[in-house]
């Protein structure tokens, strides 16, 4: 199996049975992601314990990619500090906009993400699990919408 197969194992493994799916209650922060290009939609609650994100759900509907995507992400922050979950946020960022290379075993199974960078309107659907989180934690003491 080479990587191009392997990622695109990993994207379906996650689209058909999606990690931490579901919803906190109650939950330290949530927000609410819309991607109108492709019809995605996301909301993430979360709980926190002091700066670390201890616990993480997401819910919603959309593309393949946008799926795997909150899946592999939810498993890479879960447990995370604030600062380390912002870093990954710039990583998976310039991973998906291909503005530089990452190495992928910081990244882990998010490198298999790595692939939509041949196509550019799927950048938004794998991104928006990652903006829909960086809202929830900017303001994790009350829950906010983004709506
Ligand atoms: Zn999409």
């Amino acid at each position: 199996m080479d990587l191009k197969e392997l990622y695109r194992e990993v994207i379906l493994d996650h689209n058909r049975s999606p990690r931490n799916f579901g919803r906190l209650d109650p939950a330290d922060a949530t927000a609410a992601g819309r991607n109108p290009l492709c019809g995605d939609v996301l909301d993430i609650t979360l709980r926190m314990q002091g700066d670390r994100l201890t616990d993480l759900r997401f819910e919603g509907q959309g593309c393949a990619i946008s799926m795997a995507s909150a899946s592999l992400m939810s498993e890479a922050v879960k447990g995370r500090r604030r600062d380390e979950i912002e870093r990954l946020y710039g990583e998976v960022h310039a991973l998906l906009t291909g503005r530089e290379s990452v190495g992928e075993r910081e990244l882990g199974k998010l490198a298999a993400l790595g692939g939509v960078v041949q196509f550019p309107a799927r950048v938004k659907c794998a991104s928006l699990c990652w903006h829909t989180l960086h809202a929830a934690l900017a303001d994790a003491k009350a829950p906010v919408s983004t709506e």
